[in-house]
């Protein structure tokens, strides 16, 4: 839609009001409303003022004047709002240069495209996230709350050793079994058809839907995949969405990566591929049936894998997620249809769906950097011809500690994370993507403001290890 398209389709829809969306540097939608009347075309070009110190990691007090211009094509109406209400995302600007602000994550997607045009190598970056995520009432919170904080044990262990649940919770899917038996043990039809509705409502293409691996609660829906710019939008309202049905239904939805000890945490595997006029340049004859492309861009994944981490997972909780034998890749390695590999190679009939899965990543990226900052590891493996070595198709999480202590792991916490990305960078500042000062104050904010302060807490467990010391 145009800027002269939006007024009508405001119209039209008979809407009162316009919600302004933006995402804060961490991954956070925000926004603020204006009635119809403050809104014309010319609000495309003047753009809303806003105080820019009240977002988490952006500017100083003393220099906080920001401007939003919302993008014309972003337009839909908020499915939550019951007044009809025009819905805009929008682009942070610096008013006094009037150029992007550098710390916006929208600007930094559009960055990442204009660079992947800007060498040639394509025209399209393509990704496919899969968000799981869980959703609780007060019920399953309680239920398994003093398990996911105290137990000391295994839950698969003690699944093995016959333990059983208590109290009795009827059809509750039993852990690591919730893939995915149908109802009554899947108690979430209604709920995801309802979220799938809403998805679709607003434009989004929903191609499957399902309960996921963990005890009763983590759920699926699969999108369809888009460009780099479109996909971070998308996510924004697919979170939105997820959230907001939940809620309006009673309940909670978290992105959370690891909310329950002892079972199947939620990953956000990212599908990816690039496209040059129409051509999926990641087909090919080689393993997989990837193109040599393909297999440079995997081995620029793998070699800037751990600073990657500090986008893709970049909470102190995505670490509890990464550990073996949930599902969730901690081996930085590439197979064709291997689930324990970072890498996953998926079958495809047709070439043009040929693609990477990334499996590292997880739900509480903001979306924009995670996929921009993949991008540009897999263009510096292209540009490099960095060879990613040997596929590696064995189940890892059964590989001895011998045969294991050669294959690189991702990042152990987000602490590590940081500091790899401290020290490896240039990769993300080619074409001004990610410049040295989002690079430093992200680090300074993860430090500040999640690392130490989780850092400095006794959590549960230390009680019951150290109370009697
Ligand atoms: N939940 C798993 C993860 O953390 C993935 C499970 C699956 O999609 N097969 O990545
Ligand atoms: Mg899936
Ligand atoms: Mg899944
Ligand atoms: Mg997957």
């Amino acid at each position: 839609m145009t800027a002269r398209e939006v007024v009508v389709f405001a119209a039209e829809n008979n809407c009162q009001m316009v919600d302004y969306k933006f995402l804060d540097f961490v991954g956070v939608w925000q926004h603020f409303s204006t009635p119809m009347s403050e809104f014309s075309e010319e609000t495309f070009e003047e753009g809303i003022g806003f105080d820019g110190s009240s977002i988490r990691g952006w500017q100083p007090i003393h220099n906080s004047d920001m401007l939003l211009i919302p993008d014309p094509t972003t337009a839909k109406i908020d499915p939550f709002i019951k007044i009809s209400t025009l819905s805009l995302i929008c682009d942070v600007i610096d008013p006094i240069t009037r150029e992007g602000y550098s710390r916006d994550p929208r600007f930094i997607a559009k960055k990442a495209e204009a660079y992947l045009c800007s060498t040639g190598i394509a025209d399209t970056a393509n990704f496919g996230p899969e968000p799981e995520f869980f959703i609780f009432d007060d019920v399953r919170f309680n239920s398994t709350s003093n398990e996911s904080f105290y137990s000391l044990d295994s839950v698969e262990g003690a699944w093995n050793t016959g333990r059983e649940e208590f109290p009795n919770l009827g059809y509750k899917p039993r852990h690591k079994e919730g893939y995915f038996p149908c109802a009554p043990t899947d108690s979430f039809v209604d709920l995801r058809n309802e979220m799938v509705q809403v998805l679709q409502s607003v434009g989004m293409r929903i191609e499957a839907s399902h309960h996921e691996v963990a005890t009763g609660g983590q759920n699926e829906i699969d999108m369809r995949f888009d460009s780099l710019l479109h996909m971070g939008d998308t996510l924004q309202w697919f979170k939105y969405i997820v959230k907001n049905v939940a809620f309006r239904n009673g309940k909670t939805v978290t992105f959370m990566p690891k909310p329950l000890f002892g079972d199947n945490g939620s990953g956000m595997h990212c599908h990816q591929s690039l496209w040059k006029d129409g051509v999926n340049l990641f087909a090919g004859d080689g393993y997989g049936g990837l193109s040599k492309m393909a297999m440079y861009y995997i081995g620029g994944i793998m070699k800037h894998a751990k600073a990657l981490c500090a986008f893709t997972n970049p909470s102190t909780n995505s670490y509890k997620r990464l550990v073996p034998g949930y599902e969730a890749p901690v081996n930085l390695a590439y197979s064709n249809r291997n689930r324990s590999a970072s890498l996953r190679i998926p079958v495809t009939s047709n070439p043009k769906s040929k693609r990477i899965e990334y499996r590292t990543p997880d739900p509480s990226c903001n979306g924009y950097l995670a996929f921009a900052a993949q991008l540009m590891a897999g263009l510096d493996g292209i540009e490099n011809k960095i060879d990613p070595g040997q596929p590696l198709d064995k189940d890892i999480y059964g590989l001895s500690p011998e045969e294991l202590k050669d294959i690189p792991s991702v990042a152990g916490s987000l602490l590590e994370a940081l500091q790899c990305l401290k020290a490896d960078h240039a990769f993300l500042l080619k074409g001004d993507v990610f410049t040295e000062d989002v690079i430093e104050k992200w680090i300074e904010y993860k430090m500040e403001a999640e690392v130490d302060p989780v850092r400095m807490r006794p959590v549960p467990l230390e009680f019951q290890l150290y109370y009697d010391c």
